[in-house]
């Protein structure tokens, strides 16, 4: 393998690289795989017949080229990926080529609780989300529950006047007892029931008035992070409501 910037290994093994490339484009040439891949025509070629006996590609001749069909019900071969089937990898790897984000590029703002006890998780999910070094982060107590009150509004906006263009999600970020600074203390399972509500019924019209994203609520619960962009979008009971 001869990546042509980066380390000398990759994530996923160069079969892996091969039937990724013949879900993109069915009717590639062993030699543009090749080519494409960094590897011999003959190994190109010893892969494809593997990924084939697997059930892993079908081959059928159409004219003077072969044309591949991924078998995206197959299950990924490692014993530690088995329960993953190869469509969903391929729904992400497969699909059209983006052009990398630069790395500079602000992707998303971050409200989220300044309380030193869940920093570290924030980095984790940051990290998790690829927004670590990407993302512009308000941190102050009681966040994002000070985008309930009556100057949420203007918090809203003067965040959003400082924030970079291209920027793609917006995330709150609560944990477990979290409160704004005048609120009374509250504690236990139905404060986080309460917390969903209110981010739906008024922080989340506030923030797609703002930014013209949908935000997503994020609870960080002892060692656990949850939530997620899919219950936000959704409308439906996220998973960080589940007991
Ligand atoms: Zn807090």
């Amino acid at each position: 393998l001869k990546p042509v910037e980066g380390p000398s290994w990759t994530i996923f093994s160069t079969h892996g690289l091969v039937l990724f490339q013949l879900a993109r484009q069915p009717d590639l040439r062993l030699r543009d795989i090749a080519a494409t891949i960094g590897i011999t025509e003959r190994a190109a070629q010893n892969m494809v017949n593997d990924l084939v006996s697997g059930g892993y590609l079908e081959r059928t001749r159409v004219g003077r080229r072969n044309r591949y069909l991924v078998r995206g019900d197959r299950f990924l071969p490692h014993p530690s990926m088995r329960s993953h089937s190869v469509a969903e990898v391929a729904a992400v790897l497969a699909s059209t080529v983006r052009a990398p984000e630069s790395a500079e590029s602000c992707l998303a703002v971050v409200f989220a609780c300044s309380d030193h006890r869940i920093q570290g998780q924030l980095r984790q999910l940051l990290a998790v989300q690829g927004l670590l070094d990407r993302s512009e982060t308000v941190l102050w107590p009681g966040a994002p529950w000070a985008l309930d009150s009556p100057s949420g509004e203007r918090i809203l906006r003067a965040v959003k006047a400082v924030t970079p263009p291209g920027v793609q999600r917006v995330l709150l970020v609560a944990h477990r007892g979290c409160r704004a600074p005048e609120a009374p203390p509250r504690e236990g399972w139905p404060v986080l029931r309460q917390a969903i509500s209110r981010f739906r019924r008024t922080i989340t019209p506030r923030v797609r008035y703002t930014f013209g994203l949908e935000p997503e609520a994020w609870f960080v619960d002892g060692e656990r992070v949850r939530g997620g962009a899919r219950a936000a979008r959704s409308g439906g009971e996220p998973a960080a409501a589940a007991p």
